[in-house]
């Protein structure tokens, strides 16, 4: 296993930032970390990388445990923190060359990541003349310096302009040939374009960890249905087939419903017999987005609509 975290637990004095996470991550593969603000994911990364010690639980990097052989799981892991702090100073090649002397990394490697990461043409200049997309590479570049099998990047695309985004997840994927790389975001298109599985995290638990393929294929089917009046969940859980109720806003409520089938008319009919007339009655695919919502909602307060 590339990655492997086992009942990991971290609190930060009375708060649990994160509880009992399990999961692995084999070689070659790239896993999106989905999860909403304050999630955890900046927490395990941490965790990962040697930053953190975890509270409970064990972790390993490429079969190195965090816990007993740290430096030689750091060196099986390029980091790229969320904030990417460089010496904004020092030209690029001078700061990945100072890096390399400071990890006594093979030379050769400066040139190499140079090319990878498209610097050649920004490779003279200095750091703080470059834009946030060339910065970003220059992160890149430096977690790439002491060819590590395993990359983990802390929302990598994070305030990056659009065609900048397109050319860094580029960069990741090609990269991504070679290394197994597990990178958080909360963009859920980012998980899309990038990643063979998601693991989405909330308030510090794992609540879904898929194949993107599965997602896609899945049997489930999400309908949007807005009534004309206020309805009681429990009501809708009634419905056959139903998996879970969310209320949207005002009398518009999402419902998923583990069936193939077209279930509007159920739905329709449903309204019709408690007294309630249908405005709106839409399929929608099943799919990231959904799904995140669907894990990652904020309960309705007791007593709402
Ligand atoms: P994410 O990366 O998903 O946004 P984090 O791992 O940064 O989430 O944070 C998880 C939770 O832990 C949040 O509630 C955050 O406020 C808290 N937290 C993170 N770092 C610290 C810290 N150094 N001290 C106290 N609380 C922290």
């Amino acid at each position: 296993m590339s990655i492997s975290v086992s009942g990991i637990s971290k609190y930060y004095g009375e708060q649990k930032a994160l509880d009992e996470v399990n999961f692995s991550i084999k070689k070659g593969e790239i896993v999106g970390f989905l999860g909403p603000n304050g999630a955890g994911k900046s927490t395990l990364m941490k965790i990962l990388t040697g930053y953190l010690e975890p509270s409970e639980g064990e972790a390993s990097v490429n079969g190195f445990s965090v816990k007993d052989n740290l430096i030689k799981a750091q060196r099986s892991v390029g980091y790229l923190p969320e904030h990417n702090s460089l010496y904004t100073e020092m030209y690029v090649r001078e700061y990945l060359a100072f890096n390399a002397s400071l990890y006594k990394t093979d030379k050769s490697r400066i040139e190499k990541v140079i090319q990878e990461t498209g610097l050649t043409p920004e490779a003279n200049k200095k750091i703080n003349q470059l834009s946030k997309g060339y910065r970003q590479r220059v992160g890149l570049a430096n977690a790439l310096l002491h060819d590590p099998e395993v990359l983990i990047l802390d929302e990598p695309t994070t305030g990056l302009d659009p065609n900048q985004l397109v050319e860094i997840r580029d960069l990741i994927k090609k990269t991504g040939e070679e290394k197994t790389i597990f990178l958080s975001t909360h963009i859920m298109r980012e998980v899309e374009a990038l990643c063979e599985r998601v693991i989405i995290i909330n308030k510090g638990k794992i609540v879904a960890d898929k194949k993107l393929s599965e997602l896609r294929d899945e049997n489930r089917q999400v309908i949007e249905v807005e009534f004309d009046y206020r309805i009681e969940e429990e009501a809708l859980h009634r419905l056959p087939y139903i998996v879970s109720v969310r209320n949207v806003y005002d009398f518009v409520y999402e419902l998923s419903f583990d069936n193939p089938k077209d279930m509007r008319p159920v739905v329709f009919d449903f309204a019709h017999d408690n007294g309630l007339k249908t405005l709106q009655l839409n399929r929608k695919n099943k799919n990231l987005e959904s799904l995140f919502a669907e894990l990652t909602a904020v309960p309705a307060p007791e007593g709402g609509v």
